[in-house]
């Protein structure tokens, strides 16, 4: 029963309170990003991301700082602040970690709150501008908790966006073992480049043998060397959402 309700409340957070924005960038785009951040997020991913010369977006959880998350050490504040200094972007994932359907908006924002003291300590004033939901849980009553934080949030439902997209729930694609070899990559790439969308991969940990939340660096590489040959323009969260509502 928990899940049926569950599963309605996450269509209520897809198909209720759509805030239509116009998603039309000149050139198609492509973001990359890594939610929870399991310490080979950066330590295995930063080095491919530097060759490519690109910049991704980290989906920070201020309460999993030194911690385990599925059997993943997470990320130390030295790596935050290093991937920070690398020019990467830091959204938000909420301080706990917690899914909205399990907290009321008040108690969301409270968590927002929290962790934008965090990073701000961490990163000296640091301000983040976007945000991803975990699990991917978009209860109804968060939409508006977090259009008046942030530019955009992120989901996990699959798709490119394009045309318009709703701004609180963008779509986005798994960079993960279960997901990635159900997949047309090339065809999304396409899709991004033909019609002026932006497409959005998320992932985990990045390393050989991942979990089935995360990739290989070849995964990794081979996505980027992907996007590159479809002629995307490679840009953080905030910044390809500047770029592509401008
Ligand atoms: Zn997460």
């Amino acid at each position: 029963m928990n899940a049926f309700i569950d599963k309605m409340r996450r269509r209520a957070g897809r198909y209720l309170d759509v805030r239509s924005t116009p998603v039309r960038p000149s050139r198609g785009i492509f973001s990359l990003s890594f939610d929870d951040i399991p310490v080979s997020a950066w330590t295995e991913a930063g080095p491919i991301l530097a060759e490519h010369g690109i910049k991704a977006t980290y989906y920070v959880c201020g309460g999993l700082s030194g911690g385990e998350n599925m059997g993943l050490p997470q990320f130390e504040p030295e790596h935050l602040e290093a991937l920070r200094d690398a020019g990467h972007e830091v959204g938000c994932h909420t301080f706990e970690h917690v899914s909205t359907l399990r907290i009321d908006a008040a108690e969301l924002d409270a968590s927002l709150a929290r962790n934008a003291a965090w990073v701000s300590d961490v990163l000296d004033g640091y301000e983040m501008r976007t945000f991803a939901y975990p699990f991917g849980d978009c209860a109804l009553g968060s939409k508006e908790v977090i259009d008046r934080r942030f530019l955009c949030g992120r989901g996990v439902r699959d798709g490119v966006n394009a045309g318009t997209a709703d701004r609180n729930l963008l779509q986005a694609v798994g960079l993960e073992s279960r997901r990635l070899p159900g997949y047309d990559l090339e065809g999304l790439m396409a899709e991004t480049a033909a019609n002026s969308g932006w497409l959005i991969a998320y992932g985990h940990d990045v390393m050989d043998g991942p979990t089935p939340y995360g990739c290989t660096p070849d995964d990794l590489d081979r996505i980027i060397r992907l996007a590159k040959a479809a002629d995307l323009e490679i840009l953080p969260v905030a910044a390809a959402w500047e770029r592509a509502t401008a």
